[in-house]
């Protein structure tokens, strides 16, 4: 496919010839005395051009016409005025119809016959136009406009084929609406380099709004200039309607099967936005009354354009502002941050209409869309980290600066990157893939162009107007400004909601802090202020047994007995209360330890304790070194040794204390193989015991749960188990047991922290 208006550059500054459809004349100022007259005169008003040369106007047209030309030429605001004229001919009155302008310090008449029997046949273009008009600002965007443009123009002209062509920042352009026969093929969303339409053209079409070319193939006619006037044809005609048609133009044209052209300008802001083109594949002959239709809407809607975009931009924004609040709504639903933003949403890619995203955080990477591979998104942070400027990175080119992207230039060759952290490693990656990708060129723009015999570039039609790819390689779609901001308003929102979970936390900590203030001096009282009277209630109760037993009955004595147990195991709980809470502040002393040493006192203690005790201690095999707090790991040895033995029943008691290596914990089906190499030792208590029903192995390590009454099995206050837990978790490890029944009991415990597979 052809470019839509083919320049014409080459011929707008030595006007030789105008297409045939009408007859011009270029006249004096004031005496208005022909010094240029086209050759086809002689046809239309039967009158040879020579005659009419260097000859006044009066001698074709009456007084009162020649009036009404000057009168329009003094009204004259723009360059090109409506005139209508009749001549007297050979043939009979001939009606005709066109423009007067000055050009230089020439008046140019350009006339047209009137198409009379079709006049009668057309519309009310006043109706026309102005219903036209109200339906275009009815329209809700510019989309919905520009369509409505092409196919108001379309019912009015009756051409085969209209488009809306948009050009980009670059100067290449798009199909952007189109109202066509139904039978012809769609060239809407085609696409069309820069130099289909050079910068002389583009200024052309800035400066006359409309150009018609009713039957492109249509031979020229000459113009004819006065001896004395032949300099003055160096003028640039631009603005004349008739000008002839450049033979490149034709020939593209013909190679698109169009044989009549109207080409109206949009303007926006000065400048040309892009262009209305109709095609039509027969010669195709309009009344002027339908291009003066046609013109007017053009520059209503190149008015009307500014409005559209800004509605559109806004339309655009608002879109993206709703898409902001759904996206960070979600995310605030989510407990923290890293959560909601690991939690892929499609909706992310639409913030700025990428294809791929990724999210990094630390060394978890979380991708959506199409993306290149996870290990490039790390060296292409790496690469992009020291260029951010504001937290924010893009191009539509990264491999031009970035060679390495070439590899996944489908899916990257633009990037949108987002520093969400100045501390930790958290970005934002967006991805576009290469245009070639995304966009069908009409034509190869290097086609269009010939080295001409003087060796200087020529336009030149393409021979194929099939769909090709042009080889833009490497470049994805740019980056809108509307884009770039909607990234920039997604990360302050993101930093507003860090912020806000930040501070959620910062209360969070003061609270608990407050409550362990209050823990901790709650410990306080218990050990001093309730404490005190509690000994006093114990001291004077073993006073009044030790004084009066001979003035007390038997009740009474009994009674005080009671108290005195008591006031002892209150004293225990809140010794205990008062270690627990003590645990969860200190710091831990931590050193390597040798558990085998740490083992034995743990041993010998137990002995002196239990000296009459019949336990079998195992050790099947030393144990590791390991760092840990040695007092705090000897407690929890103590306490499982302890329970070992005391929850025995059996006749022959034993215990063995040792380690699972990882491939053992492998082997149970623990820990996958590959954490082989990482995972801690688990050490075991196990024992014959009276073990623990299921639904109690939980509950033993809560604070001052018993399973047993304390006269039974030697139990002591149900802390123990409680105070191991805690103390296995400051070190960052866990516990848990395993238990049969009457049969035995296994306490497993690691010092680091540790995850075992759920089956
Ligand atoms: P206590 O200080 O009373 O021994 P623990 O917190 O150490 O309390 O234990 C809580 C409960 O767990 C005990 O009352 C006991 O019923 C049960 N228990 C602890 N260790 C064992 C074990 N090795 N075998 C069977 N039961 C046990």
């Amino acid at each position: 496919m052809a470019n839509l208006i083919q320049s014409e550059s080459h011929l707008l500054h030595t006007p030789g010839s105008i297409q045939p459809h009408g007859i011009l004349f270029s006249l004096t100022e004031p005496n208005l005395i022909i010094t240029h007259v086209s050759q086809n005169i002689a046809e239309y008003l039967g009158i040879s051009p020579q005659s009419l040369l260097n000859q006044p106007i009066e001698k074709l047209l009456s007084c009162e016409q020649i009036n009404a030309i000057q009168q329009t030429l003094y009204q004259a605001k723009g360059n090109s005025n409506s005139c209508q004229l009749s001549f007297s001919t050979p043939f009979g009155k001939k009606e005709f119809e066109g423009s007067v302008h000055r050009l230089a310090n020439m008046i140019i008449l350009e006339l047209e016959p009137k198409i009379i029997e079709k006049v009668e046949n057309l519309p009310d273009f006043f109706a026309w136009v102005s219903n036209a008009l109200a339906n275009l600002q009815k329209t809700s965007n510019l989309s919905e406009f520009l369509h409505l443009v092409a196919s108001e123009v379309k019912n009015i002209t009756q051409f085969d084929r209209v488009m809306v062509y948009q050009f980009d920042a670059q100067d290449a352009g798009e199909v952007v609406a189109e109202a066509k026969r139904e039978d012809l093929y769609p060239y809407l969303g085609l696409h069309y380099p820069a130099p289909d339409i050079p910068e002389e053209s583009r200024k052309m079409y800035l400066e006359c709004r409309l150009r018609y070319i009713p039957h492109l193939n249509a031979p020229p006619v000459d113009i004819v200039a006065a001896e004395n006037a032949i300099s003055s044809l160096s003028v640039d005609l631009t603005c004349i309607h008739l000008r002839s048609v450049d033979t490149c133009c034709v020939a593209y044209h013909h190679n698109m099967g169009v044989a009549a052209l109207l080409v109206i300008s949009l303007i926006k802001d000065g400048k040309l936005w892009g262009l209305v083109s109709c095609h039509h594949q027969t010669p195709k002959y309009l009344p002027h009354a339908v291009r003066v239709a046609c013109d007017l809407l053009g520059q209503f809607a190149s008015l009307e354009l500014a409005n559209k975009i800004s509605q559109d931009e806004l339309d655009d924004k608002i879109k993206l502002r709703s898409l902001h609040s759904q996206v960070l709504e979600a995310m605030a639903q989510k407990d923290n941050f890293r959560e909601a933003l690991l939690s892929p949403f499609a909706r992310l890619l639409e913030l700025v209409n990428a294809q791929g995203a990724a999210i990094s955080l630390d060394d978890e990477i979380i991708l959506v869309g199409q993306t290149p591979r996870s290990e490039f998104i790390d060296q292409l942070i790496e690469w992009i980290d020291p260029q951010v400027t504001d937290s924010i990175f893009y191009t539509d080119s990264l491999s031009k600066v970035y060679p390495a992207a070439a590899e996944y230039k489908n899916v990257a060759s633009g990037v949108l990157l987002l520093r969400i952290s100045q501390v930790r490693r958290y970005y934002l990656l967006w991805f576009r893939p290469e245009v070639i990708q995304t966009v069908n060129w009409a034509g190869n723009p290097l086609e269009s162009f010939q080295l001409g015999a003087d060796g200087n570039l020529v336009l030149c039609p393409r021979k194929s107007f099939e769909l090709w790819q042009e080889t833009v390689r490497f470049v994805s779609k740019p980056w809108k400004m509307s884009e770039v901001e909607s990234a920039i308003e997604f990360r302050n929102a993101i930093i507003g909601l860090i912020l806000t979970q930040a501070d959620e936390l910062a209360k969070l900590n003061q609270e608990l802090e407050r409550s362990n203030l209050e823990l901790a001096s709650f410990a306080f009282a218990a050990s001093h202020d309730l404490k005190e009277p509690l000994r006093g209630i114990h001291n004077y109760s073993v006073f009044m047994l030790e004084d009066y037993t001979e003035v007390l009955d038997e009740i009474g004595i009994e009674r005080l007995q009671t108290l005195v147990r008591l006031t002892q195991r209150m004293e225990s709980l809140i010794d205990v209360l008062l270690k627990y809470s003590r645990l969860g502040q200190a710091e831990l002393n931590l050193h390597k330890t040798d558990l085998n040493t740490l083992l034995r006192q743990v041993i010998d203690v137990f002995c002196v304790s239990y000296p009459e005790n019949d336990l079998e201690i195992r050790l099947p095999r030393s144990l590791p070194l390991v760092r840990c707090d040695a007092i705090l790991i000897n407690e929890v040895f103590s306490n499982l040794l302890s329970n070992a033995f005391k929850y025995n029943n059996k006749a022959e008691k034993w215990v063995e204390i040792g380690y699972l290596e990882p491939r053992e914990q492998v082997k149970r089906g623990w820990i996958d193989a590959q954490l082989a190499a990482t995972a801690p030792p688990v050490f075991y208590v196990k024992d014959n015991g009276i073990g623990i029903r299921d639904h109690h192995q939980e509950t033993i390590f809560r604070l001052f749960k018993r399973l047993h009454a304390q006269n039974k099995f030697g139990g002591g206050i149900g802390a123990g188990l409680t105070i191991t837990k805690k103390i296995v978790e400051r070190h960052g490890g866990i516990i848990w047991a395993e238990s049969i029944y009457r049969e035995g009991t296994i306490f497993y415990f690691t010092l680091e922290s540790y995850s075992i597979k759920s089956n």
